[in-house]
């Protein structure tokens, strides 16, 4: 069976992409699995410099198939912020409800045909080789006025997609259209090649 190093300390990414990737063979390992116990440091300015990086990193230790990703919202109205910047934008210690708040409080008053946004998922997958092979996923929606839903994590009560939040899908409604769940689809295709 084929091991693929997820790099990330995220239980919820690892529980995904164990029962995506073990659908057709191959075994997810979190990084604590793998033995690493670092947190690698989101220095890159794009998803993809720090998916790479990430992936760079743990395939350095491991010399084993890596898989990493990284993720976060992109608003026009404030020129892509807060793009990779997505968990730090309010802060180390804030909380979801404390980034929601920021962006809304950014996006007062401003037209619904301006408040358009994209959430990007970029995924980097080092192969047994050492090739690195690159997976992009896009979800495009609008920034709502208030948070609404339940389901979801981050910024899903204010992303507006075909009419709803992130946050009214389930689970597997999100994944069908999501950014992540885009990203993922690719990444299979290719390994099931
Ligand atoms: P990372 O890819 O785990 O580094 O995620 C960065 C940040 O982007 C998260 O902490 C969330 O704030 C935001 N984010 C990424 N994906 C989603 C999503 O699917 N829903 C809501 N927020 C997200």
């Amino acid at each position: 069976m084929k091991e693929i190093i997820l790099a990330s300390n995220n239980p919820n990414k690892l529980r995904e992409m164990k029962a995506k990737l073990g659908a057709f063979g191959i075994e997810v390992m979190s990084q604590k699995e793998a033995g690493i116990d670092i947190d690698v440091e989101e220095t890159g300015t794009t998803f993809e410099e720090n998916a790479v990086l990430k992936a760079s990193t743990i395939y350095d230790i491991a010399k084993k198939p890596v898989i990493a990703d990284d993720s976060g919202l992109e608003i026009d109205y404030l020129n892509g912020a807060p793009g990779v910047y997505s968990h730090r934008f309010a802060g180390e210690n804030a909380t979801d409800a404390d980034r929601i708040n920021k962006v809304l409080t950014l996006l007062k008053d401003v037209p619904d045909e301006k408040r358009t946004a994209r959430f990007h998922c970029c995924i980097c997958y080092i192969d047994e080789k050492g090739e690195k092979h690159i997976f992009h996923g896009i979800a495009e929606g609008r920034i709502g006025y208030e948070p609404v839903g339940e389901n979801g994590f981050g910024y899903d009560p204010i992303f507006i997609y075909e009419g709803k939040t992130f946050a009214q899908l389930s689970g597997e409604e999100k994944n069908k259209v999501s950014h992540r769940g885009k990203a993922v689809q690719a990444l299979e295709e290719f390994l099931k090649k």
